[in-house]
């Protein structure tokens, strides 16, 4: 079963699709998602069309997505557009197309050394669009850390 959002599929389309892909009724997603029935109505007649962090999760766990598909039927956007552009610093050679699997939404760390993956740049947070740069078009600095005396300025980790 194809569970990801469909280009051009609503929010309201797509949380229907699941739902009846699943063969659950309106009354039994809202209970597993924790959500009102009624809400889950407005969400299915596309009277909502955002939804809040509380429902997006509940959601996402009744309807066995992961939430970032909640997010791109919300966006409108395709899972894998440029918003979830994510590379190992580790591993990732500048000048190079990053490796398809750490695109994947589901991917958080390299499946080559275990590394966390990074969407964004290390020292200005910017998302990273492209990474036909090999620096980050907001600060200038590069994308791939070397781990040598870099690694005294780094900014302390945010947890
Ligand atoms: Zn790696
Ligand atoms: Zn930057």
């Amino acid at each position: 079963m194809d569970n990801t959002p469909k280009p051009q599929e609503s929010l309201a389309l797509y949380v229907k699709r699941i739902r009846t892909s699943l063969g659950i009724s309106q009354t039994e997603l809202a209970l597993i998602a924790g959500i009102h029935l009624q809400s889950l109505g407005k969400i299915e007649r596309a009277m909502t069309t955002k939804l809040n962090s509380k429902s997006q999760r509940g959601l996402a766990y009744a309807l066995q997505i992961p939430s970032e598909y909640l997010d791109a039927a919300v966006r409108g956007t395709p899972i894998g557009a440029s918003d979830s552009l994510k590379f190992c610093p580790d591993c990732w050679q500048p000048g190079t197309p990053p490796e398809e699997i750490w695109l994947l939404v589901r991917s958080q760390c390299c499946f080559l050394c275990g590394t966390r993956l990074r969407n964004s740049c290390a020292n200005c947070n910017e998302p990273i669009t492209s990474l036909k740069f090999r620096f980050c078009p907001y600060c200038g600095k590069t994308y791939k850390e070397s781990n040598d005396s870099e690694s005294q300025t780094k900014p302390p980790k945010k947890n």
